[in-house]
């Protein structure tokens, strides 16, 4: 059975106890289902096999080499966003023409380095960013093949924080200005035209607005043919949600490839997808130690080891995760705010959770803090960045060790 579960009383992460990683790592630390990463990619793949698409992986979500390196070996490319990312794909030897560049601010180093890498494409996210791409890419002597990342003004019903499809998002060409733009790029000398893109945000839990988005963006490649512009791909981005809370429940891949698929099928493009969270998002979980137990007249705090720098999601988005116990205990039910050691009241792992009061020293798991989970972490407080566990079976490594203090410093002048 992959992912957390108990045998007898202990929480397992497929066949290792997490007890066991703690006596030997450490707490706090993140720890990754190797079964569950590979069945994630695989929904991909199967459900969406008819149609063969390039599924680039979303660096953001978690940049692990170990983890990039492993959706490799799969198949998968990347999708990234950043210089930093790019090198990150290459080092997991993710192959250039499976890698995809977004981004609403990509620096002039980071294009040429892109450019000098032969990526796949641009998804170019303005009219200012495709004229600068073509002119560097003149002065390099070589071409540039890019999609344009089309804002469909679609709501998806998500948090405004990571909704990106709205025509007030800073993201992408509007809709109505996609036409004008892609003439400009069709006149350009070293661009070429190959794609369009969206992606309207993230953790949606229905089809519909993936489909909605789909079916402006193919509605727009057959007006782009009558121009004698011709897309070969179509990339719908990322954005597939998972079951933080029994209530969620979003569509599967396969369910997603069977409303894609007619749509797809008209335009006779390549489907490019990126997902992220719904690749690595339920493979994680967030391991700490509970420091101290606290009553007050008004609540009742568990103080953990881990807080908002290695996990911001709770303090950033308000982000609801299943909060569970590392071992079984008998004793009574009570209402916790389960907290951090950081000096701000924001800084919360979840609220009002009913739990079997825990001893000092028993682990707490965060569950499904696989994604925008350690790729977030800081080091507020000047805490070190925690260690990453990749269990396979019944085995486990270290992919990631913790940060000691000396590396904490060792940019700072006088840090050495
Ligand atoms: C963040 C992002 C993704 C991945 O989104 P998920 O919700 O993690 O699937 C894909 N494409 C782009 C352009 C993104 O910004």
């Amino acid at each position: 059975m992959a992912g957390f579960t108990y045998h007898n009383q202990d929480l397992y992460c497929d066949g290792v106890r997490l007890m066991d990683i703690a006596g030997e790592v450490g707490t706090p630390f993140y720890v990754y289902s190797e079964d569950t990463l590979r069945a994630n990619y695989a929904a991909y793949q199967e459900g969406f096999a008819e149609l063969d698409p390039l599924i680039c992986y979303a660096y953001k979500a978690n940049s692990n080499l170990s983890i990039c390196r492993l959706l490799r070996e799969m198949g998968g490319g990347a999708d990234v966003l950043s210089g930093g990312e790019l090198f990150r794909a290459i080092k997991a030897g993710v192959p250039s023409k499976k890698i995809v560049f977004n981004g609403n601010g990509k620096t002039k180093a980071e294009l040429e380095s892109a450019l000098e890498a032969d990526i796949l494409m641009f998804n170019v996210d303005s009219k200012d960013e495709l004229v600068f791409i073509d002119e560097l890419a003149k002065e390099k002597g070589v071409r540039a093949r890019i999609a344009l990342r089309v804002n469909p003004d679609i709501d998806p019903g998500t948090h405004p924080y990571i909704a990106t499809g709205l025509s007030e998002s800073k993201f992408g060409v509007h809709i109505l200005q996609a036409g004008e733009v892609y003439h400009l790029a069709s006149e350009l000398s070293h661009i070429d035209v190959i794609g369009i893109h969206t992606h309207i945000g993230s953790q949606i839990t229905e089809a519909a607005p993936f489909v909605e988005a789909l079916k402006k963006l193919t509605g727009l490649v057959l007006k782009l043919r009558e121009m004698g512009i011709n897309i070969g791909y179509i990339n719908s981005g990322g954005g597939l949600g998972i079951s933080y809370q029994e209530e969620d429940a979003p569509p599967t891949p396969a369910e997603m490839a069977k409303a894609f698929r007619p749509l797809v099928a008209e335009t006779g493009c390549r489907l490019i997808l990126e997902p992220g969270r719904s690749i690595v998002g339920n493979a994680g979980a967030l391991i700490a130690e509970v420091l101290y137990i606290k009553e007050t007249p008004r609540k009742n705090f568990l103080v953990v080891d881990a807080g908002m720098n290695d996990f911001i999601r709770p303090a950033l988005y308000g982000g609801y995760h299943r909060i569970i116990p590392g071992i079984i205990r008998e004793s009574n039910v009570v209402m916790f705010d389960i907290v951090g050691p950081i000096c701000e009241s924001g800084d919360y792992l979840g609220k009002e959770r009913r739990l079997a009061r825990p001893h000092q020293g028993d682990l707490m798991a965060v569950l499904d803090a696989g994604a925008y989970a350690y790729s977030m972490a800081s080091n507020y407080n000047a805490r070190p960045l925690l260690p990453e566990v990749l269990v396979k079976g019944e085995e486990y490594h270290l992919i990631r060790r913790r940060q000691t203090y000396q590396e904490m410093i060792a940019q700072e002048e006088g840090g050495e």
